[in-house]
C-alpha cells in the first residue's frame, strides 16, 4: 500500500535527469529497489533477486507518508499532469 505515488520534488542533488527541485514527478516502475553491489545477483544482472533489495511501502516509507525520500533512479519527471492525473499513471 502507499507504493505507487505522485508527488513534488522538495530537495534533490544535482543530477543527469534534468529533475529538480519543485518538479513534479510519479515514482515509477516496480517499487523495487535492488543495492546494486551484492555478489549473486546485483553483479550478475539479477537485480531482481537482490538479497538486498528494499520494497518502497513494505521496506521503506511509502506514499501515505507527508515526505518520503527515495532514489532519483525511480523517479519519472512529469509535466503537464495534474497530481490527480499522475496519481494512476502506470508507466
Ligand atoms: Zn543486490
Amino acid at each position: 500500500m502507499g507504493h505507487k505515488l505522485a508527488s513534488k520534488v522538495l530537495e534533490i542533488e544535482e543530477n543527469n535527469k534534468g529533475v529538480k527541485a519543485g518538479d513534479k514527478v510519479v515514482v515509477v516502475v516496480v517499487p523495487y529497489m535492488s543495492c546494486g553491489t551484492c555478489i549473486i545477483s546485483c553483479r550478475n544482472e539479477k537485480t531482481n533477486s537482490c538479497s538486498n533489495i528494499m520494497v518502497l511501502g513494505l521496506f521503506t516509507g511509502d506514499g501515505m507518508q507527508e515526505q518520503i525520500a527515495d532514489s532519483i533512479d525511480i523517479l519519472l519527471l512529469v509535466h503537464n499532469l495534474s497530481y490527480n492525473q499522475m496519481a494512476i499513471v502506470n508507466p
